[in-house]
């Protein structure tokens, strides 16, 4: 009697057992089973934080953010390449080269930055005795980047010379993706977004510096790996630096200047 009690017993505990994994098993099944709604989703993917700092950007102007290297008034800003003073001229809102007074340089340094810069080509293309000026002769200066790697400034519009070496080159190493100049005379802009080399503690070059250019507008250098700091004769090479002045190059030509601003990256 004792015995039939006992595995009455059992059997209703394995079915008692059994009950409670069956139960469990269905409501795990009902949990995955519950379906999101789209917007549920959706939200899985949307990151809130950090949130961009505001930047007003006024047509024709400077962005909030950007430090105004020349604003048409004066050239606080600048020095001559040597450290003397910044001997170029400033009238009507523009900043002209006086040609043979050296190159300038920004009193700050940088390192990865935005940059634009507006100049213009003087419309007189000949020289004292009438010859039109040719090549690299004609109103030639240039913006160099960490005063090391330039991105030349050169009347390219209809005026003939190797391609790596026209406007919008980084000179001696890249050829512009297309020929966006305008004619002397008007203004044009640079946009440029650059990334600074980079140099371990024995000034072994670890990362080169990279540099994309857009002129008026439209990209003419695409994230161009640079060589080295550019030079005239010969292949470039690096040598180590840190964050240093942006450079505009005297070559002798009154080319002109306006609104020129930076960004720190
Ligand atoms: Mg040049």
């Amino acid at each position: 009697m004792q015995n039939i009690i006992y595995i009455n017993h059992k059997r209703y505990l394995t079915l008692w057992m059994l009950f409670i994994l069956t139960s469990s098993q269905l409501m795990a099944d009902t949990t995955t089973e519950v379906k999101k709604e789209p917007w549920q989703l959706a939200a899985e993917t949307e990151v809130w934080s950090p949130v961009p700092a505001p930047v007003t950007t006024p047509i024709n102007g400077a962005p909030s953010d950007a430090i105004v290297l020349f604003d048409g008034k004066n050239l606080n800003q600048w020095q001559g390449a040597e450290g003397n003073a910044a001997r170029w001229k400033v009238k009507n809102g523009a900043l002209t080269i006086v040609p043979n007074t050296g190159s300038i340089k920004t009193k700050n340094s940088f390192c990865d930055v935005q940059l634009h810069v507006e100049w213009m080509m003087p419309t007189k293309i000949s020289d004292h005795d009438g010859k039109i000026l040719e090549g690299q002769a004609r109103n030639n200066s240039g913006i160099f980047l960490q005063e090391q790697y330039e991105v030349q400034v050169l009347d390219s519009y209809q005026n003939k010379t190797y391609a790596n070496g026209q406007a919008g080159s980084i000179y001696k190493q890249s050829i512009p993706l297309v020929n966006a100049s305008r004619a002397p005379g008007q203004w044009q802009t640079y946009d440029i977004i650059f990334s600074a080399p980079l140099f371990d503690a024995v000034e072994k070059l670890i990362k080169p510096a990279r540099i994309t250019v857009l002129h008026n507008g439209v990209l003419i250098q695409n994230n161009f790996e640079i060589e080295g700091s550019t030079t005239w004769i010969g292949k470039p090479a690096y040598k180590a630096h840190g964050c240093a002045p942006l450079l505009l190059q005297d070559h002798g030509d009154a080319v002109s200047f306006r609104n020129i601003w930076i960004r720190k990256l």
